[in-house]
């Protein structure tokens, strides 16, 4: 084909189907079309890919990507060959004949992308090639990786300094989801990007809530967050800190009925690869992982990411509770954290062979880690200020803007949990500490003469557990710290002083105990009230998948047959018209989904969501009212109360507040469109220039029809 002719925007939605562009999509893909060099600095799953995808496919010659791992190039080549775009990869997964076959077609001139890890490009055989090829653009995916600062430090990645010199006309474009200064520096740097404009987009990722909880049975309280926010059935993460734990926890999980697969460094290659394997192309499988597990995890619908021990910072948590909800559609980051934690951590930095600068740094990273845990006001926002970013309002999709944390003056139990290390001598670990406090009359106590003390039964007005709190927020914050040792014994810090004397006061949280249920409502997933509908058509994508042993997402993702559950295409044009279908996916697998929607009418009784939301309105609570108990989007109510219009259970009127002359002009509106087109409102709505929203269209739309 010859791309040129088309533009960036035909490119999107005919190849991608997809309507608009995201964000800053647009700015770059011109930008580098142009023939410009870029930096773009944008969050997981913030689409990122089409940045270069579109280019390359734009500008004469083959794009070269350089990415870092061999899972995430086959992902996303097996992805852009789904819809039609002529990509490969050159690795050491394939066999000599594959990377030959690949050669040709690149000399050919057949291919748009190829993907290639660093040290191949940097073979001097490839690099004569590349000398007399036609080449698009270089695109540096996971560009963080050439940074020692960073994580995931890849020192092959440090020779792509040969680009800039060896290539210096063809555009290179870098990008990356890890923004901290010196990275972004390092980037620069090395990438000779200094003249190149930077783009970045805002870090936030809205649709992810984020939970912490006070650790005392994590795994139980693990079960309790799947169960109550209803995960049966989909692909989640927990992560651990030790192999250990990983397979006590995957075993655990699979004991209570949940589909869980271990995931570590310890275990055989091939295991681990066909657990991995498994996880992106099955559905409803959870990985229990180290750390090690996650870079180059493209799957889109990850629908919650939780971990049972403590990351050491918080760019480390941000990354991986990112790997949740790349489709853009409701996700979970739960995370419970405990005083074990603390010390764990604590213990590891002191105890490192790490230059004393690089400790420092450590030691701040894992400060405002705890710092995030111990919050009391809106997660979100701390996580942003953490990445340079300010967010105005409180967010409204955290825990503690769901269920405000109570706090209370803690100054002075404060000040009894200090000197009561200091009294014992700054020798014994917290649960001893909380023994003198309560007056407690063991053995030990009084062997070592500490029933003497002045600090000896005067914590009585806190229970235990509300003293182990107290202790963790206190070294949590730096006010007390765990010794270097390892015994556990807990000290004095140089910030102890100013809570002792009294020249600070101390806001600390009220942790509750009690088992705390979800606001949310389980069905914040509205897409799955017609949950038969739902199966077939993630069965069928499977059954498609499979047949090309491909993961599901490439086929479609969640989002897409969310929407078909919602709009019901009944023929290949309304088909085309959904998010993500371009013309290779539309001519390869519409009908299939079709077939199956045609198959299963709209149910002529109501769903039971429905029925929910339409007895509350019968009842005389109002649209606002119901959305808020419920805690679903207004914008469902009314979809559930048109339902009820439909069925005969409510009347129009009642709904919406529209003279009965409005309501004929609208309903003219809609008899105009073939039946068919009825099910789209989109025409209505521009018809009228937005006067109407969706919402009153659709009620109007369910008088019609009734
Ligand atoms: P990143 O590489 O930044 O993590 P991806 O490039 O994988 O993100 O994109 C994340 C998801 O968003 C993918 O499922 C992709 O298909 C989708 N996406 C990207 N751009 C758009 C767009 N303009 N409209 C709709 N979906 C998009
Ligand atoms: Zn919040």
């Amino acid at each position: 084909m010859n791309n040129s002719q088309l533009s960036a925007l035909d490119i999107l939605q005919n190849i991608f189907g997809y309507q608009n562009f995201r964000g800053q999509q647009a700015d770059i893909i011109e930008h580098v079309v142009t023939g410009n060099n870029a930096l773009v600095l944008m969050p997981t799953g913030g689409g990122k890919s089409l940045c270069y995808q579109i280019p390359a496919i734009i500008r004469p010659g083959v794009a070269i990507i350089i990415s870092p791992l061999i899972a995430l190039m086959q992902d996303q080549v097996t992805a852009l060959q789904q819809y039609g775009v002529r990509a490969a990869y050159l690795n050491s997964s394939l066999t000599l004949e594959q990377a030959r076959s690949v050669s040709n077609q690149l000399r050919q001139g057949e291919l748009d992308l190829l993907y290639i890890a660093p040290e191949r490009l940097m073979t001097t055989r490839f690099l004569e090639f590349l000398d007399t090829a036609n080449i698009a653009l270089f695109a540096i995916d996971e560009a963080h990786c050439l940074s020692q600062w960073g994580h995931d430090f890849r020192p092959e990645y440090t020779q792509l300094s040969v680009l800039a010199q060896r290539f210096p006309q063809i555009p290179r474009i870098a990008l990356t989801a890890t923004a901290d200064e010196p990275t972004r520096n390092d980037i620069i740097k090395h990438l000779a990007l200094e003249q190149a404009e930077v783009f970045i987009t805002s870090f936030d990722r809205p649709n992810i809530c984020y939970y912490v909880v006070q650790k005392d049975n994590g795994r139980r309280q693990l079960l309790n967050f799947l169960e109550t926010e209803g995960h049966k059935g989909d692909a989640g993460i927990v992560y651990c800190l030790s192999r250990k734990r990983v397979e006590a926890v995957a075993a655990w999980l699979n004991k209570q009925g949940w589909l869980a697969l271990p995931y570590h460094a310890g275990l055989d290659n091939n295991i681990r690869a066909n657990n991995q394997n498994r996880f992106l192309r099955e559905e409803g499988i959870i990985i229990v992982a180290t750390i090690a597990f996650g870079m180059g995890i493209d799957k889109s619908n990850v629908r919650f990411v939780a971990h049972l021990d403590l990351p050491k910072s918080l760019e480390a948590y941000y990354q991986e509770t990112g790997r949740a909800g790349r489709d853009g559609l409701p996700a979970n980051a739960w995370m419970a954290y405990g005083l074990q934690d603390v010390i764990m951590l604590r213990r590891f930095l002191d105890s490192s062979e790490a230059h004393e600068q690089q400790k420092r740094i450590e030691r701040h990273k894992l400060d405002s880690m705890l710092g995030y845990c111990e919050m009391s006001s809106c997660r979100r926002q701390v996580l942003l200020n953490y990445f340079g970013e300010n967010l105005a309002k409180a967010c409204g999709n955290c825990d503690t803007c769901l269920e405000p944390v109570a706090t209370f003056d803690g100054t002075e139990v404060a000040q009894k949990a200090l000197s009561c290390i200091y009294r014992t001598g700054q020798r014994f670990g917290v649960n001893y500490l909380i023994d003198v406090l309560l007056g407690r009359n063991n053995d030990r106590i009084i062997k070592l003469g500490h029933t003497n003390i002045s600090t000896f039964g005067i914590g009585k007005e806190l229970k235990e557990g509300e003293w182990r709190s107290v202790f963790r927020q206190l070294i949590a914050m730096n006010f007390a710290n765990v010794d270097v040792e390892g015994f556990g014994s807990v000290e004095l810090t140089d910030n102890s002083r100013s809570v002792l004397r009294g020249e600070m006061r101390l806001n600390l949280r009220k942790d509750i105990a009690t088992k705390k249920t979800s606001k949310k409502d389980n069905k914040t997933k509205t897409f799955q009230t017609d949950k038969i509908l739902w199966e077939k058509l993630r069965s069928k994508r499977l059954e498609l998948a499979k047949a090309q042993d491909v993961p599901p997402y490439v086929i479609f993702h969640d989002s897409t047959l969310e929407e078909m559950v919602s709009k019901r295409p009944s023929s290949l044009k309304e088909f085309s018209l959904l998010s993500g279908v371009g013309k290779s996916k539309l001519e390869r697998y519409a009908q299939a989904f079709i077939d199956i929607l045609n198959e299963h009418p709209l149910s002529s009784t109501t769903s039971d969501s429905a029925a929910i939301s339409i007895d509350a309105f019968q009842q005389g609570q109002s649209i606002e009212e119901i959305a808020e108990e419920r805690a679903l989007k207004a914008s469902t109510i009314y979809q559930h109360l048109s339902e009820g219009i439909e069925a005969r259970q409510i009347e129009l009127a009642d709904v919406i507040k529209l003279t009965e002359e409005e309501i004929k002009e609208i309903k003219d509106n809609l008899l105009e469109l073939p039946t068919e087109e009825q099910h789209t409102l989109k025409p209505v709505f521009d018809a009228f220039d937005g006067e109407y929203s969706y919402e009153i269209l659709k009620c109007v739309r369910a008088n019609l029809w009734r």
